[in-house]
This record gives structure tokens, C-alpha cells and sequence, in this order.
């Protein structure tokens, strides 16, 4: 029997394997959540420091334009005393139960919000396995939770939905509803009339909000 129809003939098997799937994205989350918000600031800034004419070194920072910052580089380190943070701390959930909550190398206390942000998003995957059980439908809703988990936590921090977030969803998900159901693939939880339906109102609400804030404010 290989992976996948032990995947595809066990639930059990399929929830327990996404649960840890969602643990280890879960940990991925947290950087997204983290950097992709200061790499836009960054990114706004040099623009902004363009356009006026200004050197952008100016402008940014010291961590600015010549060190290279994105969801993968540096490494992630102690906000506190700037250790690097080893492989065997990283360990979603465990790592932090551990060391009860305290960086290894200073002892500053970590946030909860890392271990809840895995904890979230492998029970949240959990629940889409159990819901979906394996095929394609069950990719595209754990990339949905994904997606969204980011969205929420960017959200709250700093009250943006970056549009590289949230546009990729907006054309995946009308694909996706247009692809599946066709021959030999099984159909979409939402079909095509229904997604281009709540692509339009979504937009429409969040429009809808941006002009009326506008209009009230000024
Ligand atoms: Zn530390």
C-alpha cells in the first residue's frame, strides 16, 4: 500500500497527517504574520523615498535596503537578545511547552501567540481533513485555512489584508470552482455561480466600507 492510498483509505490516518501538517505550516504562519507586514512597510518606503527624490538608504532604516529581508532570510532569532533560534527550538508546539515559554539563550519570556498560531492552524487542518476526508477539495480548503490565519493575525496587528494575500485567493478560488466537477474530477464545494457571486460581494462590502469611511471622515 503506499502513502497515498493509506492517505486516501484511512481518515484517521489523513486527519492525524494533516494535524501535523497544520503544526509545521502553523510555525511558517507565524514569520508570514510577522515579516510580511514589514516588508511592505520597507517596500512603501522606498517607493515613497523615490518618488520624492530622496536616497531611499535615507529613509530606511539601518536593517534597510542592503540586508536582505523576506520570509526566508535571516533566520529568526530572539526578539530579546537576538540568539538565533536552533532547529531543535523551533519545533512547533513542543519547543515552547519545553522551554515553558522562555528563549533558551536569555530567558526572556516568548509569546504565547506563536504556540496558539500552531495549535490554531493544526486544529483548524484537522477539522478540514475530518470535514473533507483526502482529495483535492481538502488541498484547496487547508490553503483557504492557511491563507486565512494570516489574513486574521495581519488583520488584528495592523488592520491590513495585503493584497498579495488576498488577490492569489480571490483568482484560486474562482479556478478552482471552474476546474473542478469538469470530467474525471470530483465537483467543488462552492460551484462557479456562487464563487463569482461572493468574489463580487466581497469586493463590494470592502468598497463599500473604504468609501463610506472616506465620506465620513473626510
Ligand atoms: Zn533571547
Amino acid at each position: 500500500m503506499t502513502v497515498i492510498e493509506l492517505l486516501a483509505s484511512s481518515p484517521a490516518v489523513f486527519t492525524g497527517t494533516c494535524l501535523v501538517l497544520g503544526l509545521v505550516v502553523g510555525s511558517f504562519l507565524n514569520v508570514v504574520i510577522y515579516r510580511l507586514p514589514v516588508m511592505l512597510e520597507r517596500s512603501w518606503r522606498e517607493q515613497c523615498a523615490q518618488t520624492s527624490g530622496e536616497a531611499a538608504a535615507a529613509t530606511v532604516p539601518a536593517v534597510g535596503a542592503a540586508q536582505r529581508f523576506n520570509l526566508v532570510v535571516p533566520r529568526s532569532t530572539c526578539p530579546a537578545c537576538g540568539a538565533p533560534i536552533a532547529a531543535r527550538h523551533n519545533i512547533p508546539l513542543i519547543s515552547w511547552v519545553l522551554l515553558r515559554g522562555h528563549c533558551a539563550s536569555c530567558g526572556e519570556p516568548i509569546s504565547v501567540r506563536y504556540p496558539l498560531v500552531e495549535a490554531l492552524s493544526g486544529a483548524l487542518c484537522a477539522a478540514v481533513a475530518w470535514k473533507f476526508g483526502f482529495g483535492w477539495q481538502a488541498f484547496a480548503a487547508l490553503t483557504l485555512t492557511w491563507f486565512l490565519i494570516a489574513l486574521a493575525f495581519i488583520d488584528l496587528d495592523h488592520q491590513l489584508l495585503p493584497d498579495s494575500l488576498t488577490l492569489p485567493l480571490l483568482w484560486l478560488g474562482l479556478l478552482l470552482s471552474l476546474w473542478g466537477g469538469q470530467a474525471g474530477v470530483s465537483p467543488p464545494p462552492v460551484d462557479v455561480r456562487s464563487s463569482l457571486i461572493g468574489a463580487m460581494a466581497g469586493y463590494a462590502s470592502l468598497w463599500s466600507v473604504y468609501h463610506l469611511f472616506r465620506l465620513l471622515t473626510g
